[in-house]
């Protein structure tokens, strides 16, 4: 079998998370129009007769401005460094920028794949000059133009990606899908439904804790998460009038985790208030950032 770690790294909003999604057939990275949504390492395993694809879906490259970015650039280069082969995201609109040049010389591995994404978004002629310049400019020769949204050419990537991948054993159980707690999961999904709620400011000052998952035989599981902002303002917008917005927010992440984990689950949401936590170390280990 082949079998080996694959890193999907890139700049933020290139696709990283919908290509992993649409590798895997299923939703399990969070995916949304605003950049730098992946905050942690998210695995995602693809199983086949002959090969198991261990993707790691990383948080975007980005040159760190606040303590936050320093830990998420940290995130994506662990990964990178453990994987065997590194796929190197492009938005096939943007082309490959100098940002983009100087991050590919940074990370490339000795196996390393660009993938020109969202293909569907542009012309033939302006693909066909985003590939030439590629080429010249990283000397790859393994290019791969694809749309993750639309799945054209995501097997054909996928084959490109085994033939590289070394021989040898699977890692983990050919069954499973991820390695990541079910509770990773329920905190990502809640941190989604604030992405899509919310402008600009309070999905970036937002982080998700389950302070507790309980499975209780024959009734529903009880699940309480803290939803930690910045400033009592957004605390505010978070709860909304009268409670509306937490209402909303909590019955559709309630939806999804139950299609998630397949059971019937009764949500209880607090949202709290922790000063300027994205600039400090201490509270990211906190709230397991
Ligand atoms: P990430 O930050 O690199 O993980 O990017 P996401 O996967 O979160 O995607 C960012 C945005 O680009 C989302 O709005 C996606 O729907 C969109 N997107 C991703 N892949 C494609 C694609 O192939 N075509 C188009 N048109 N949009 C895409
Ligand atoms: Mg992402």
């Amino acid at each position: 079998m082949n079998c080996g770690y694959v890193a999907i790294a890139g700049k933020p909003n290139v696709g990283k998370s919908t290509l992993l999604n649409a590798m895997l057939g299923t939703k399990l990275s969070i995916v949304s129009p605003k950049p730098q949504t992946t905050r942690q390492r998210v695995l995602g395993i693809d199983n086949g007769a002959e090969h198991q694809i261990v993707f790691l879906d990383t948080p975007g490259l980005l040159a760190p401005k606040y303590a936050m970015q320093a830990k998420l650039l940290q995130i994506a280069e662990t990964s990178i460094k453990e994987a065997d082969l590194l796929l190197f995201l492009l938005d096939a609109v943007d082309g490959l920028k100098d940002e983009d040049e100087a991050f590919f010389k940074t990370y490339r591995r000795k196996r390393t794949i660009v993938v020109i994404n969202k293909i569907d978004l542009v012309t033939k002629e302006v693909l066909l000059t985003q590939i030439a310049r590629v080429h010249q400019v990283t000397g790859c020769d393994e290019i791969y133009p694809i749309s993750a949204l639309t799945g054209f050419a995501v097997d054909e990537l996928r084959q490109g990606i085994i033939k590289q991948l070394p021989e040898g054993q699977p890692f983990y159980d050919p069954e499973s899908l991820t390695d990541q707690p079910e509770q990773f999961f329920v905190s990502e999904i809640i941190r989604e439904k604030i992405f899509e709620s919310f402008g600009a400011e309070v999905p970036y000052s937002t982080a998700v804790v389950i302070d507790d998952f309980k499975e209780q035989e024959g009734r529903k599981d009880v699940i309480r998460a803290t939803i930690w902002v910045e400033k009592p303002s957004q605390k505010a917008m978070v709860i909304g009038t009268g409670g509306r917005k937490l209402k909303a927010i909590g019955s559709m992440a309630r939806r999804d985790i139950e299609k998630l984990i397949e059971r019937p689950v009764y949500l209880e949401l607090w949202v709290k208030v922790r000063e300027k936590w994205r600039s400090k170390e201490g509270d990211l280990r906190e709230l397991g950032l």
